[in-house]
């Protein structure tokens, strides 16, 4: 892909971090990097992703509009993957020519979609921080699938109003910016990384024992590298988040026999689903609407969900200045 690139006459450049735009007549006049080199173009692409907070903080401190973006926030739930096979394949061994068994959840509770997010047959929970001070997990699955657990996230909606209450109840009320749930996000992270003592160990609690808010004694093995905590998690979410929870994994025990029990472990948190940002652009130009050559895309901006649609965002952005 780089190959074909530079043929066609492009420039990659690495180890290039972007810290500054400057503006002038509604338009991108040029960008600067960390290392002060200025760059200019016809057109600017600006996918950095979800996890870019410095890149969302620049735009909103530049008065370049950007948005809340309602997200879903929770945790990653880890099962013996022969207990998932179980429920799927209604049988206690799998044959050896099917694959680890997958499996897809979704449920209103309280009026609050609480769903499995990512879920990774005979996978792994990877630590995803991008900050220091904070904790989030995340899941992959190897291409043989061969790890001896399944993990899912199981992530629960989150609105602005979720995000207030939450700040007002923690006796710290702040006003609604389109920063508010970015600032949540990183606060339950930050919750987690606490918890968890530092050095990236997960606060986590048996399924069962969560449910019925009970501290798990000791906790089943799990794939998280880092290692995990036996901790009351319900300190390090939030209540509406937890609570949905709960009603989550008891409903899914009833639609998957064998998915409640205290041989699967929560561990805290699941956090970057999605931006908790969109930074707005028109659905014609698919620029921004202050600035005409600044093309916000992929799944930072709100544009994508996953490697595909991001990358379809990408294409159709480029196909687009390709054609000015
Ligand atoms: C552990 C894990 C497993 C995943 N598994 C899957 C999966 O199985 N399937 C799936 O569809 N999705 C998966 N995802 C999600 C997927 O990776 C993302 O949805 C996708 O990468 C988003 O693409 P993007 O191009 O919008 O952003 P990104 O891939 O996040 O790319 C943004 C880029 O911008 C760079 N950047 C940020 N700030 C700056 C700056 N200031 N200057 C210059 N560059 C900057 C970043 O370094 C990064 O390279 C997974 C994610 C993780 C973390």
């Amino acid at each position: 892909m780089r190959e074909q690139l530079i043929a066609c006459g492009g420039e990659i450049h690495f180890e290039k971090k972007l810290t500054d735009l400057q503006v002038m007549n509604g338009q991108i006049e040029s960008i600067i990097t960390a290392d002060g080199t200025k760059f200019k173009a016809d057109a600017y692409i600006l996918a950095t992703g979800h996890s870019a907070r410095d890149i969302f903080q620049l735009l909103h401190q530049k008065n370049i509009s950007i948005e809340a973006k309602p997200f879903a926030l929770g945790v990653r739930i880890e099962h013996p993957q022969q207990i998932i096979d179980a429920a799927q394949y209604h049988c206690s061994i799998r044959d050896s020519d099917l694959p680890p068994a997958a499996y897809s959840l979704v449920e209103q509770i309280n009026g609050r979609g609480v769903f499995s997010f990512c879920m990774c047959p005979g996978g792994i929970i990877a630590p995803a921080a991008t900050d220091p001070g904070e904790l989030v997990v995340n899941g992959w699955s190897p291409s043989k699938r061969n790890n001896p657990y399944a993990n899912s996230g199981m992530v629960v909606q989150v609105s602005e109003n979720d995000a207030l209450n939450y700040f007002k109840q923690l006796g710290k009320p702040i006003d609604s910016s389109p920063l508010l749930l970015m600032q949540f996000q990183q606060a339950i992270e930050q919750k987690a990384f606490n918890a968890g003592g530092g050095k990236f160990v997960a606060p986590a609690v048996r399924m069962a024992d969560f449910c019925n808010n009970k501290f798990s004694a000791s906790l089943p093995s799990c794939s998280y590298l880092p290692g995990i905590v036996a901790q009351d998690i319900r300190n390090v979410l939030p209540s509406f988040v937890y609570k949905s929870l709960q009603g989550g994994f008891e409903s899914f025990g009833k639609k998957m026999r064998g998915y409640f029990t205290n041989e699967a472990v929560v561990v805290a948190t699941e956090s970057r689903t999605s931006s908790p940002v969109r930074i707005p652009r028109s659905a014609d130009t698919l620029t921004h609407p202050q600035l005409s050559n600044l093309y916000p895309c992929g799944e930072g901006a709100g544009y994508a969900g996953g490697i595909v649609s991001a990358a379809m965002d990408g294409q159709k952005i480029a196909q687009l200045i390709a054609l000015l």
